[in-house]
């Protein structure tokens, strides 16, 4: 099977810190990734330098084969990766539906600004077909009923999963999800593994970096494990349990869980 994401021998350092060093590994299409590791492992540096807000010092990252990194991240998203950050970004004045409307229309501002000037019949429809999916995704998230509210006004959980809406409207390749339950109330949580798991049906291949070890277990095919930079263990979920190197550096000081409070 080839890899949608490689990564090879990434390195990125700041002065003296050598924040990821390198890192190899790769993400398969269809699956959900989980990047883990303890606080300053270097996950997040690791996300800047394949989606191009970071330069790598040296080392490559393919998309489906495609170099990428040291592109701007508007070149990268619009060859199908994007990620989120650790706290959402919405429009917080505009309504859930309008921000999911405009989310599928950001990839096509020049048909956008043209059809404010005076639609075309085409244009009509494919605005009206967007709409009708905006509200198939509002319905699947369990936001229909707050497609009117302000973004603004939602809490930190229901922003996240608008977030994941405005994403599924744009239907990338692959999304990089950095702490999603990160100022998230856990009651949210089932609906968020369903969101995450959502991608995958719609066609996004998924990289998540989350510190809640019951959701990564429940969401994730595969895990890669990163300490001091670099990779020291992939595989699925429970061969990690069993790996020392991981105990050691991570999961040790985790206690144990069943998955039940995820
Ligand atoms: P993680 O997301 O796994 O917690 P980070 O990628 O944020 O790890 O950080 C990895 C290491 O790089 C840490 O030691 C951090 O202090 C350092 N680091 C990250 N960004 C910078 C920066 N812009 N300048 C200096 N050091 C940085
Ligand atoms: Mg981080």
């Amino acid at each position: 099977m080839t890899a949608l994401l490689e990564v090879r021998d990434l390195s990125k350092h700041f002065g003296g810190v050598y924040a990821v060093e390198d890192c190899s590994f790769s993400a398969a299409e269809g699956q959900v990734t989980g990047l883990i590791g303890p606080n300053g492992a270097g996950k997040s540096t690791a996300i800047d330098l394949m989606t191009g807000f970071k330069i790598p010092d040296a080392g490559t990252v393919l998309l489906d084969g495609t170099p990428i990194a040291g592109r701007p991240p508007h070149r990268i998203s619009r060859l199908g990766l994007v990620r989120t950050f650790q706290s959402p970004r919405e429009w917080p004045g505009l309504t859930v539906l309008e921000n999911l409307v405009l989310a599928a229309w950001n990839g096509r501002r020049e048909r956008f600004l043209r059809s404010l000037r005076g639609p075309t019949k085409k244009e009509k429809a494919a605005a009206a077909d967007e709409l009708v999916r905006a509200r198939q995704i509002l319905d699947e998230l369990g936001l229909l009923g707050l497609r009117n509210e302000r973004a603004g006004n939602l809490s930190g959980g229901q922003k996240r999963l608008v977030e994941f809406a405005r994403i599924r409207m744009a239907r990338p390749r692959l999304v990089i999800l950095d702490e999603p339950m990160g100022g998230v109330n856990p009651v949210l949580g089932e609906r968020m593994a369903t969101a995450v798991l959502g991608f995958v049906a719609a066609g996004t291949s998924v990289i998540i970096v989350e510190h809640n070890l019951p959701f990564i277990e429940r969401v994730t095919d595969q895990v890669v494990v990163m300490a001091a930079g670099t990779v020291i263990a992939q595989g699925p979920f429970d061969t990690l349990r069993s790996n020392q190197a991981v105990v050691d550096a991570y999961l040790g000081e985790m206690p144990t869980y069943d998955g039940a409070d995820a």
